[in-house]
C-alpha cells in the first residue's frame, strides 16, 4: 500500500523561498552580510524610520525589517557602504524572517543573523 506523499513545503525555487527548516537558529554575523543584504534591498521610508525589505544573507529568506528612529529620515539609498560620514546612519538589522529555524527561542524571529548597514540621512 503506497504511503501518501508528505506535502511539499518548497516545491519550487529554493533560492526564493529559502531552505526549508534546515538552517538552525544561531546568533551570528559575518563581514559579507551587509553587502549581500543591500543587493536588491528595498527601502521604504516611513515617518520615523524605514521598512527594509531584503533577503537574509544567512538563511536567504525574505525578511521585512522595520527600523524606527524618530529624528532620522532614511533616504532611499543604501548602496554605498563605505566609510561613515556626516549624514550616514548605521542601522542595525536582524533577520526577522517567518521561516521556522530549529532551536529558535519562542520570543525570537528569524535565523539569528544580524548585521549593520548604513543609510544616508536626508538633509534639508
Ligand atoms: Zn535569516
Ligand atoms: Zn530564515
Amino acid at each position: 500500500m503506497p504511503e501518501p506523499a508528505p506535502p511539499a513545503r518548497n516545491p519550487t525555487d529554493p533560492s526564493r523561498t529559502g531552505r526549508p527548516s534546515a538552517l538552525p537558529y544561531e546568533e551570528v554575523t559575518e563581514p559579507g552580510y551587509p553587502a549581500s543584504y543591500t543587493t536588491g534591498l528595498r527601502i521604504e521610508p516611513t515617518g520615523d524610520g524605514a521598512v527594509l525589505t531584503g533577503t537574509c544573507p544567512r538563511c536567504h529568506c525574505t525578511t521585512v525589517y522595520t527600523w524606527t528612529r524618530s529624528v532620522v529620515r532614511a533616504a532611499p539609498r543604501a548602496g554605498r557602504a563605505g566609510g561613515a560620514g556626516p549624514g550616514v546612519v548605521p542601522v542595525p538589522v536582524l533577520c526577522v524572517c517567518t521561516t521556522e529555524h530549529p532551536g529558535r527561542p519562542g520570543d525570537e524571529e528569524g535565523c539569528g543573523a544580524y548585521w549593520n548597514i548604513l543609510l544616508e540621512r536626508e538633509r534639508r
